[in-house]
């Protein structure tokens, strides 16, 4: 019974083996869930809109939805792309620091060579904060961490509740209309969401996925930190 329960009620969380059940002459009827006894997923009706807006206000049914109901596979893509972001945000602030008026070739090198710099920090800023994570959750929830499919369920949900930083996007096309504290606002909403994200994929109370997203900014803070030092002894 349980090997062909794929879906999961958005709102018990329980397995269920199909969302709707569809009657002859295109009558489609929700499935009810048998533990709560509300429609298993109630979002394959709505429109993409306003599942977008529910996850913008970060509900948890919502990212049930989209994580365990729907074959959404853009995680790798959306990352890729977040980071490209993010390097080219970090990228305009360095210029920003370093101005200088000298028109030779090398200095347009070395400023290409800025870009790559600050894509592979964020790359490792991204990896040390989610290693960070899984070590958190792996020592103190081992419960929950048990497969590997629940470290790849993670990683995609991790990934993929990161869609915050597109909002990056605007901060890149109007070059000097960013601030500190929107850059700083964009941090809050990606660490609202991937703090959702763990609490739906695993199951874990509210203080477990917080004590692993603050798990996650203390061993990359601690990473920025010593880059930093590096670059200063250089
Ligand atoms: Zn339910």
């Amino acid at each position: 019974m349980e090997a062909n329960c794929v879906y999961r009620c958005i709102e018990c969380s329980q397995l269920a083996g199909e969302l709707y059940r569809d009657y002859n002459r295109g009558v489609l009827k929700l499935t009810i869930c048998k533990s709560c006894h509300k429609p298993v997923d109630k979002y394959i009706e709505y429109d993409p809109v306003i599942i977008l807006i529910n996850a913008i206000l970060c509900k948890a049914q919502v990212y049930r939805h989209i994580l365990f109901n729907t074959t959404i596979n853009i995680h790798g893509k959306l990352c890729i792309f977040c980071l490209l972001c993010e390097a080219y945000v970090r990228w305009l602030q360095l210029q920003g620091s370093t101005q200088t008026t000298d028109p030779e070739d090398i200095i347009r090198y070395a400023k290409e060579w800025d870009f790559y710099r600050m894509f592979g920090i964020a790359c490792l800023e991204q990896s040390v904060y989610f290693l960070g994570i899984f070590a958190a959750l792996y020592l103190m929830a081992s419960g929950t961490l048990k497969t590997k499919l629940d470290f790849i369920l993670l990683l995609k949900a991790l990934l993929l509740s990161s869609y915050g930083k597109l909002l990056l996007i605007p901060a890149v096309i109007w070059e000097h209309d960013y601030t500190f504290v929107s850059l700083k606002l964009i941090k809050l909403f990606v660490l609202t969401s991937n703090f959702q994200a763990i609490r739906v994929t695993l199951n874990t109370s509210r203080k477990m996925s917080c004590m692993a997203i603050c798990t996650g900014l203390i061993l990359e803070s601690i990473v920025v930190d010593s880059c930093k030092k590096m670059e200063w002894s250089m």
